[in-house]
C-alpha cells in the first residue's frame, strides 16, 4: 500500500510553525508527512499516522524514495515562500535509515541545487539514535552536510543516549527538546529539571534550543523564564497544509498573545 501511496500521490506534507520565543516571530516550519489512504469500497478514506508507516517504510527500504520525495517537496514549497518574501526556515526530518544512506550528502546537494533554495534556510532534523552506529562516520557526514550550508538539529533530544563529549564534535546548530519533557514539565519536577538542563547545555555549547509539544501558555511562560530560544506546538498551530500556513504568515503580527484566544 505504501508503494502505491508513493506512485499515486497519496502522500502530502503538512507544516507546523516554529516561533522565536523572544520576538514572537514565526521563523520556521517543520515539514511533517501525511498519508491519505483512499478506501476502495467507500467514498473517502483515512489518514494514516507517520508514527505508524515511517517504521514500515524504514524496514522495507521505501524510506529512501519517500525521504527523497519529502526533501524535494519541502524545499520546493519553502522556496515559493521565500520568493514571496517569507524567509522562513524549513525543517525536514531525516530518519535513521536515511541518515545511514551513503548518498545522503550528494542527494541533499542535488535537491538544494534543483530547488535553488538558500541552504541556510534548510534544516535537517536527525535523532540521536541515528548517530551512534559509527561516531567517526557520523561526524564526517554531519560535517559534509553542514558544509552544504544547511542547519542541523538533533530531534527528540534527551530520549536517546547522547554522549556529551561527542556532542561538542558534532557540527550541529540546534537541540530539539523532546516533547515528553515539555508535556510534564509543569507537574513533574524531574522532567522540568531535564528541560532546564537541556536549555542550559545548549547555552553553554552555543547551540539554539527549540522546545516541541508546547501546548499551553503555562508551557510558554516556563520556557521563556528558562531562556529557551524557540518553540513549536499545538499552542501556536497544529501541522497544517501549505496554504493554511501562508494565511497564518500573512495575518500574524508577531504578538504571542494572538494564540491566547484560540485555546
Ligand atoms: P517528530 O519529528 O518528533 O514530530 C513531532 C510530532 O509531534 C508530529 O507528529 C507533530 O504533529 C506532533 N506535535 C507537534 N506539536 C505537538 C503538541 O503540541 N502536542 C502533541 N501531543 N503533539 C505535537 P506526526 O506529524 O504524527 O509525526 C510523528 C513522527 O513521524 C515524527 O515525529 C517523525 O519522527 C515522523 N515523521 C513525520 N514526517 C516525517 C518525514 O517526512 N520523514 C521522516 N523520516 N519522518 C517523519
Ligand atoms: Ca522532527
Ligand atoms: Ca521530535
Amino acid at each position: 500500500d505504501l508503494r502505491t501511496a508513493l506512485e499515486q500521490n497519496q502522500l502530502t506534507l503538512y507544516f507546523q510553525p516554529q516561533l522565536d520565543l523572544r520576538s514572537g516571530r514565526i521563523i520556521g516550519a517543520e515539514a511533517l508527512i501525511r498519508w491519505f489512504k483512499p478506501d476502495s469500497s467507500k467514498e473517502g478514506g483515512k489518514f494514516i499516522s507517520p508514527a505508524e508507516f515511517i517504521p514500515v517504510a524504514e524496514q522495507s527500504g521505501l524510506i529512501v524514495p519517500i525521504g527523497e520525495w519529502v526533501m524535494r517537496q519541502a524545499c520546493a514549497t519553502a522556496k515559493k515562500w521565500h520568493d514571496a518574501g517569507q524567509e522562513i526556515r524549513i525543517a525536514i526530518n531525516v530518519s535513521g535509515e536515511q541518515f545511514q544512506q551513503s548518498d545522503l550528502v550528494e542527494f541533499t546537494r542535488s535537491v538544494l541545487e534543483e530547488s535553488r533554495i538558500n541552504p541556510h534556510l534548510v534544516e535537517l532534523e536527525v535523532t540521536e539514535s541515528a548517530f551512534m552506529e559509527d561516531i567517526q562516520q557520523t561526524i564526517q557526514k554531519l560535517k559534509q552536510l553542514h558544509s552544504l550550508g544547511v542547519e542541523l538539529a538533533i530531534d527528540d533530544f534527551g530520549t536517546g543516549y547522547s554522549s556529551l563529549s561527542y556532542l561538542r564534535q558534532f557540527p550541529i546548530d540546534r537541540l530539539k527538546i523532546d516533547q515528553s519533557f515539555i508535556r510534564n514539565a509543569l507537574n513533574n519536577s524531574d522532567d522540568a529539571a531535564i528541560a532546564k538542563t537541556i536549555i542550559g547545555l545548549g547555552r553553554s555549547l552555543n547551540l539554539k534550543v527549540i522546545a516541541e509539544g508546547v501546548e499551553t501558555e503555562q508551557h510558554e511562560v516556563f520556557l521563556l523564564a528558562e531562556g529557551c530560544d524557540e518553540v513549536q506546538g499545538y499552542r501556536y498551530s497544529r501541522p497544517i497544509p501549505a496554504e493554511k500556513l501562508e494565511t497564518l504568515l500573512a495575518s500574524y503580527t508577531g504578538d504571542l498573545s494572538f494564540f491566547n484566544t484560540k485555546i
